[in-house]
């Protein structure tokens, strides 16, 4: 017998078994929409009834279970008060899932998230398909929340704590595998298999997963404190507590209230309906979107490459060649000598050795990547990426050898950071078959890549560059080719700011501090000191022509005494063990002004860049931004910031800096622009 509302069908089989098919109308992935809830709230209302022998829960799509709650319905709350209510009605809803009478049971094929985990543990069993789609995850802290409708009471009720926290706090999704190993699912089945175990499991009822020995002891009232007051000091090394409260919330909520489950549900939703009010939510859930949006630019399947060929096997070229190959392209690298190979292969294992659980898959990522001195592969490439060292004459060389010898509908890239590609261009027959891929570095950390447009470039080259970026599980950001690109133009005046106030006898931890206390993942002086000195020199130079900016003295005598900073173990800082040295008790001098002086800089380039159309528009920026420089994400990037505060009076606060501090500080043109955009 089989019916069917909506988005859910429900079908009874020979056995007796209601299978609920979660298919959302209209969407490629299951949601759990306010509508997708209410539907099954009915649903369970039929089931309480006329009860089936067991329930299970699946999915109708063809990739995933559930992604998790409608996030984009958490905007429209606006209240407290109306936040308690959707939450309540999850949390009953959920509650009378888990309190049905015959067996339940989850089915997880693909991803699980957020509200979809929380679905899951509201079951009696879980049974996920073992494959490399399946993620399974609580991933709310990543949006400033935590799980709402009992995910936090139940997750940690039959997890060990320390593992149930942990996926949490960190929002990472487990595998198959990784999730049966920490009893958050009862089995991991190939697909062929896994009907026949949970029929099995619905039929034979076994004992439900139960807390192991240790996560009892763990959870004990003493030992949960002092384990969360650890945590917590864990937390706060990454998070800061007064711009990421969730994780916080999470530990507190466990702490206090873990002995009496019920108080706890009470007090999940309460806290959660405490986080959801304010900026921050909506900025986090601002960068999802953009991130999805830059996720779904181009067309994927419009092109599909296999082999990719990179010439230049340095920092970037040995990294970018190690990271297609462990997303399982065929990738050929070349250099001029087999020395200079050496190092990117070294790299590569140890990158193999941190991404890969499984040794058989390891080797396959090593085999994948081939030394190809002479450049044999050439020919074969789909996509060829060029990232030999920063001169105009070698690159054009290459380019010329390159040309007569690729295929006809192969991409020619460059990973240039500061040459104009219309320059570069100019050697080949075809320059509009050139487009920039601009990696950052260190290439498996950063998630963007600058799809860079040159006047020459052709529209096909662009799309074709935006998919082989998706392809290899990167962000592409499409920007027009200008000094800099995006990201490093407004990075710089930043730094350099940072630079000038070092020179003035600020100290390096009072600037990083006003960075960091502004929500910057690392302060400039560190980041600085990471990238190299000698790195930032050079591009701060080759902008300083384009743009005017004055490069701060101190930085020239830093990379002439050959302190680089982190990689020569001095330069702004001491490294020692590779971390910086810092001063706890130095003076940090005038915080407002140093934290102003820094962010002004920033958002007055990223206003400039508006009005330039670096980027096609203001999210655009501020994806770039966030997922290029980590700017403080729960600020939602440079615009939206400035939007929240008021245009007007950051234009005014900029004004009076300018007259203090000089022209720099004069508000960009593109001000106005982002006035018109509106919020
Ligand atoms: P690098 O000096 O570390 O490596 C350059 C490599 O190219 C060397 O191994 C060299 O032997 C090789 N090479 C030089 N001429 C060659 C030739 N004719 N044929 C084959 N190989 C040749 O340089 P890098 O830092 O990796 O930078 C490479 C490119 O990436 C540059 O255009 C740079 O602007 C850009 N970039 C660098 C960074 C960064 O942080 N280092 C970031 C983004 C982009």
């Amino acid at each position: 017998m089989s019916t069917a509302t909506s988005d859910w069908q429900s079908q009874v089989d020979d056995d007796g078994i209601l299978w609920l098919i979660l298919d959302k109308r209209d969407t490629e992935t299951n949601v759990l929409s306010i509508a997708v809830l209410e539907q099954l709230d009915s649903l369970i209302d039929g089931v309480a009834e006329n009860l089936p022998r067991a329930v299970v829960f699946r999915s109708g799509k063809s990739r995933g279970f559930i992604a998790g709650a409608d996030v984009s319905e958490f905007l429209e709350v606006s209240s407290t008060q109306e936040a308690l209510i959707m939450i309540k009605r999850g949390q009953t809803l959920f509650s009378r899932i888990a309190a049905l009478p015959c067996p339940t049971i989850a089915l997880i094929e693909g991803f699980c998230m957020g509200g979809g985990t929380e679905l899951a543990l509201a079951c009696d069993y879980r049974v996920a398909l073992d494959d490399s789609t399946t993620k399974i995850g609580l991933p709310e802290v990543r949006l400033g929340i935590h799980p709402a409708y009992g995910g936090v009471v139940r997750a940690t009720a039959i997890v060990n704590p320390l593992k149930s926290l942990e996926l949490m706090l960190s929002g990472r999704a487990l595998s198959a595998r990784a999730a049966r190993a920490i009893g958050l699912v009862d089995a991991a089945q190939p697909r062929r298999q896994i009907e026949r175990a949970v029929r099995s499991i619905a039929l034979s009822k076994p004992p439900k997963q139960r807390m192991p020995l240790l996560g009892r002891f763990l959870s004990l009232p003493g030992i949960r404190n002092l384990l969360a007051e650890f945590m917590k000091k864990q937390v706060a090394k990454k998070a800061p507590r007064q711009h990421y409260p969730a994780p916080y919330a999470i530990l507190d909520l466990w702490a206090n209230y873990r002995g009496n489950p019920r108080r706890m549900m009470e007090e999940e939703a309460n806290s959660v309906a405490r986080l959801i009010q304010g900026d921050k939510v909506r900025n986090l859930i601002r960068v999802f979107f953009l991130q999805t949006r830059l996720k779904s630019l181009g067309d994927k399947k419009s092109f599909s490459p296999r082999h990719i060929h990179v010439i230049g096997a340095g920092t970037m070229g040995g990294d970018i060649a190690a990271w297609c190959a462990l997303r399982g392209f065929q990738v050929t690298l070349q250099d001029r000598e087999p020395k200079y190979l050496s190092n990117a292969f070294k790299r590569a294992h140890a990158l193999y050795a941190k991404r890969v659980k499984s040794p058989s898959e390891r080797n396959a990522a090593l085999d994948r990547l081939v030394p190809d001195i002479n450049g044999d592969g050439v020919p074969r490439a789909d996509v060829i990426i060029e990232a030999i060292f920063e001169d105009i004459d070698a690159k054009q060389a290459i380019y010329r050898d390159v040309e007569a010898r690729m295929k006809s509908d192969a991409v020619l890239a460059t990973n240039t950071s500061s040459i104009p590609l219309e320059t570069l261009a100019t050697a080949l027959e075809q320059p509009q078959r050139l487009v920039g891929i601009h990696f950052f570095n260190p290439v498996a950390m950063m998630p963007l890549v600058e799809i860079v447009r040159s006047e020459l470039s052709s529209e096909e080259t662009i799309q074709q560059a935006i998919a082989f970026t998706r392809h290899i599980g990167k962000l592409p950001l499409p920007v027009r080719s200008s000094p800099g690109f995006l990201v490093n133009r407004i990075l710089m005046p930043y730094l350099v700011e940072a630079f000038t106030l070092y020179d003035e006898g600020v100290a390096a931890e009072a600037i990083d501090k006003a960075a960091t206390d502004f929500g910057m993942p690392m302060g400039p002086v560190q980041l600085a000191d990471t990238v190299g000195l000698d790195i930032c020199l050079s591009v701060a130079q080759n902008l300083s022509q384009a743009y005017g900016i004055a490069v701060p003295a101190g930085l020239n005598k830093f990379v002439k005494s050959k302190h680089l900073g982190k990689k020569s173990g001095r330069g702004f800082y001491r490294y020692k063990n590779g971390k910086p040295v810092m001063d706890k008790d130095i003076d940090i001098g005038d915080q407002k002004m140093i934290q102003n002086r820094l962010i002004f800089r920033f958002l007055n380039e990223a206003a400039a860049c508006l009005q330039e159309e670096i980027v096609a528009d203001r999210d655009l920026l501020d994806a770039g931004i966030i997922f290029g420089t980590g700017f403080a994400p729960f600020r939602g990037g440079p615009m939206n910031y400035s939007l929240n505060e008021g245009v007007d009076s950051v234009i005014a606060a900029m004004m009076e800096y300018e007259e203090c501090f000089g022209e720099r500080f004069r508000p960009a043109r593109g001000w106005a622009r982002l006035g018109e955009h509106g919020s």
